[in-house]
């Protein structure tokens, strides 16, 4: 690999928790409903996620790892409709750059492939399993400066572990199953009940204390759950949104729901709240950073006001 290769590498792919990141939505955007993600020693060893997507055909295996190679942009004005989470076509090549990589796949369930792009440039017959199954090992392994980098296997842990409950909120018809070092760590059952995954991802009683929102303005359409204000957290980590599924932050949409939730919550205290907003791709710009999670919108105003006041909304009425 060159050093091109392995500078760009770094953009995408700076740590354990960032490549799960990449894969994880490879896979979503293959339209699993099933994803496994297995993880040893913090990613740093392995990482292996197996998907029931669409796969990938046997002609398509070396290219997806050509840099700037995607499937996701037909044509140049597709970058203003973005609907997938990839688009850019890097982060297989990248991957690969930086790591051991095995991938099997079979689009049909009846024939399946192998490719190991650093091993042979053959693609040979595998076990047929409809979907795609890929595995990533010593990470890093030639680049020590970035493995140095890494500070502690739990902390890394804990990013890869965050990332999957941002999954698993975004997407509560996808059935995910976290392993960590071979013992099931979180999953969720993607029977598409928001309660039901915050149940997974929270807890019992947090599911039970939580309440369905939803509102709509001519641009934006919101639905959520937002619990009740006596569970507040220390943190703002526990406020998610996602837009077009995709987990953003936006310092004024988290304004926007403590604005709604007013005086109910203790100073310097959070909410537990999940957001879908659902909009025209073409009021947001995903392309802003591309590694990065902060949009920009326009009709800002809208989206705060809407927010606010479904919030608002829905404390007035339990207090009744
Ligand atoms: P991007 O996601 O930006 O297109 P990637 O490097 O992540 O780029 O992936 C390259 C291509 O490989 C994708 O466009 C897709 O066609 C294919 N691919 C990767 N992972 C999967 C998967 N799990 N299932 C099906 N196709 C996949
Ligand atoms: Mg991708």
């Amino acid at each position: 690999h060159s050093l091109a290769d392995k500078i760009a590498a770094g953009e995408v792919v700076e740590r354990p928790s960032s490549v799960v990141k990449e894969l994880v939505e490879n896979s979503i955007d293959a339209n699993a409903s099933m994803i496994t993600i297995e993880i040893e020693e913090a990613g740093l060893k392995r990482i292996r996620i197996v998907d029931n997507g669409h796969g990938i055909y046997k002609d398509d295996m070396k290219l997806a790892f050509n840099r700037h190679a995607t499937s996701k942009l037909k044509e140049d004005r597709d970058l203003f409709h973005i609907r997938t989470l990839g688009f850019r076509g890097e982060a297989l090549a990248s991957i690969a750059s930086v790591a051991e990589v095995s991938i099997s796949s079979s689009v049909d369930g009846i024939e399946g492939y192998q490719y190991e792009p650093n091993q042979s440039d053959e693609i040979t017959p595998s076990i047929a399993r409809q979907g795609t199954d890929i595995s990533v090992s010593h990470l890093f392994y030639n680049t020590p400066a970035r493995l140095k980098y890494i500070k502690s296997l739990q902390t890394e842990q804990a990013k890869i572990t965050n990332i999957i409950q941002r999954m698993m909120l975004a997407h509560p018809e996808i059935a995910f199953k976290l392993k960590v070092d071979g013992k099931v760590s979180i999953q969720s059952t993607g029977r598409g009940s928001m309660t039901e995954v915050i149940k997974s991802v929270y807890s019992t009683q947090i599911a039970k204390d939580s309440l369905v929102i939803d509102g709509h303005t001519q641009d934006y359409d919101l639905t959520g759950l937002i619990v009740r204000p006596h569970h507040f957290r220390s943190s703002n980590h526990y406020i998610s949104i996602f837009i077009n599924g995709r987990y953003i932050k936006n310092y004024k949409l988290n304004k926007a729901i403590l604005e709604g939730y007013k005086t109910l919550l203790p100073i310097g205290k959070f909410p537990i709240v999940v957001l879908h907003l659902t909009m025209d791709p073409q009021i947001i710009d995903v392309n802003v950073h591309p590694t990065k999670e902060e949009v920009r919108l326009s009709k800002e105003n809208e989206l705060f006001e809407l927010i606010r006041d479904t919030i608002q909304q829905k404390m007035q009425s339990i207090q009744l």
